[in-house]
């Protein structure tokens, strides 16, 4: 039993959950984190790592929540430039699909929506001179080009829960919350690791659980109250093939099914396309990428490529499962809302509860803010609001400018190999020169994994970053997991990971 009572306890270690954890620590809330598995190991990790507006949403009328996002794009651009980059995303036109006009007015509001700060606006482009039109099939003569922006999500996560750590947060992984009970002026909070039970008592608790968030709220003994909400949970696939010819912009294509697919230049050496929407009931860890969707991905993607693909291509594939707000019945799952809502349970002392259902990985930070908002009642005098002006760690990058900076340092670690330092940089921006600490050659930064990957990296990640599998360096503090030439060097590479952590 853990004596001190936390103002909140954050169950869950996704987006949602770092993010709410490091806006209440930022608030002089003493706060702990618990998270089941890895940081990131949810839903957080599947995304399209796209931090964007949803030029879909329009069609949908979903202005509030494409405002928002639009808004938090040039936010989250200067908070971690180090890991999100704005990227062209080329738009074909298609016989069939969405006409001319309605492409052109759609593109005018996302231009106009919120304010533009380094994100240039949209434009008509010819596909038989521009370069993108490299990837495409000849038919595709025309198009727009509009820009939103990549993230790393896993690593968004991370940092966002360092972030929380440097205020004070406590955060604990492979800590799953078992179950819990209203106590006299605070709840009781039961929760494993490792097969050991301890008690955690907090004043607030917001759920965070992405998926499991039903699930999470049916822990809970007393049967406070909550408001009433209906959840779909909804998987989405993505599959990674070697890079296509030509393709280091972005796709938005349409398909005749009038969903929209993404081809996306991923990790330097690859493309991820996606993703489906496919209702399912079972637990959201068991959710993979079934054949159907691997060609329904293909079909789409082969429609306007160049050079169509085929299975044997495909290097990876993933699912994530997101929960949504549930629609009248008949709706497709890719017209269900992918805006937010808060879902609170009681309000006094020692019951009240918040679940966050649905989001996205580009609206965390405004969700976490509005989430600990809703702790006023709790806590009169809460501070203001702060994280739109403070960079997440290592994303105090002078101008923002992350090219620069990597030339600034290439200059400065002369030994480091141009690779290295790249992805250095790109993972850990300012903080690259705490990783390399007092190495002063290569033969310092230990053995090297999969090109980039170091021991001396690896150690960092389990100091500073909670790292404690092969998979959590491999996957999610980086995606060094996809850059082996076999899977038995994968295998050997892991083994080294293993002994060290
Ligand atoms: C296919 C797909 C593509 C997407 N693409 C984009 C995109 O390009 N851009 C974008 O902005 N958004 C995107 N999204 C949405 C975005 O990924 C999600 O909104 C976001 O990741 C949800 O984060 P979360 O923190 O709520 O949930 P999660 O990341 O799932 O985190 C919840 C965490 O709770 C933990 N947990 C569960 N139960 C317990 C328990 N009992 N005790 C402790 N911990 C527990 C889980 O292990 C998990 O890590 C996409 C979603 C999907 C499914």
């Amino acid at each position: 039993m853990t004596n001190a009572v936390f103002d909140l306890l954050v169950v869950g270690g996704g987006i949602n959950g770092a993010g709410i954890a490091a806006d209440a620590a930022g608030r002089g809330l003493s706060v702990c984190l618990v998270e089941m598995g890895d940081l990131a190991s949810g839903t957080s990790q599947w995304s399209s790592k796209l931090v964007h507006g949803g030029l879909r949403y329009l069609e949908h009328y979903e202005f509030r929540l494409v405002r928002e996002a639009l808004a938090e794009r040039e936010i989250m651009l200067s908070r971690a430039p180090h890991i999100v980059r704005p990227l062209r995303f080329i738009m074909p036109l298609a016989p069939s699909a969405r006409s001319s006009l309605k492409i052109r007015a759609g593109l005018f509001l996302y231009d106009h929506l919120a304010r533009r700060r380094r994100i240039p606006r949209s434009r008509p482009v010819d596909l038989s001179s521009d370069p993108a039109g490299r990837a495409l099939s000849r038919q595709f003569h025309h198009g727009f080009s509009y820009w939103d922006c990549w993230v790393d999500d896993a690593r968004l996560v991370v940092l966002n829960a360092r972030l929380a750590a440097s205020l004070g947060a406590l955060i604990r992984t492979r800590t799953r919350l078992v179950s819990f009970d209203r106590g006299a002026d605070a709840w009781s909070a039961t929760v494993e690791n490792s097969g050991r039970l301890d008690t955690y008592r907090a004043r607030a608790i917001i759920n965070a659980a992405g998926p499991w968030a039903g699930e999470v709220a049916a822990l809970e003994r007393s049967n406070i109250k909550s408001e009433s909400t209906n959840v779909s949970l909804v998987k989405g696939s993505h599959i990674v093939v070697p890079r296509i010819a030509g393709g280091d912009d972005g796709y938005l294509l349409q398909n005749t099914d009038g969903r929209v697919v993404f081809v996306l230049p991923f990790e330097d050496a690859f493309t991820l396309i996606g993703t489906t929407d496919v209702p399912v009931d079972g637990s959201p860890a068991e959710a993979v990428c079934t054949f159907e969707e691997e060609d329904y991905l293909l079909a789409a993607a082969n429609r306007y490529l160049a050079t169509p693909l085929t299975r044997r291509e495909i290097i990876w594939r993933f699912a994530g499962v997101r929960p949504l707000q549930t629609g009248p019945v008949g709706v497709e799952p890719s017209s269900l809302s992918r805006d937010y809502q808060l879902v609170q349970s009681g309000s006094r002392h020692g019951e009240f509860m918040l679940s966050v259902i649905g989001g996205k990985i580009t609206t965390y930070r405004a969700l976490a803010e509005a989430a600990v908002r809703r702790l006023e009642p709790l806590f009169p005098g809460l501070a203001p609001n702060w994280t739109a002006a403070r960079p997440l760690p290592g994303g105090d990058i002078p101008n923002e400018d992350s090219s620069l900076y990597l030339e600034g340092l290439a200059r400065l670690y002369a030994w480091v190999p141009d690779p290295v330092m790249h992805a250095l940089v790109r993972r850990h921006g300012t903080l690259a020169r705490e990783v390399i600490g007092d190495a002063r050659r290569l033969e310092d930064m230990g053995r090297f994994f999969a090109g980039s990957l170091s021991e001396r990296e690896v150690a960092y990640f389990a100091e500073n970053e909670w790292a404690k599998t092969p998979e959590d360096v491999l996957w999610r503090r980086t995606k060094a997991g996809l850059h082996f030439a076999s899977q038995d060097a994968r295998a050997a590479a892991s083994a080294a990971i293993e002994a060290q952590l």
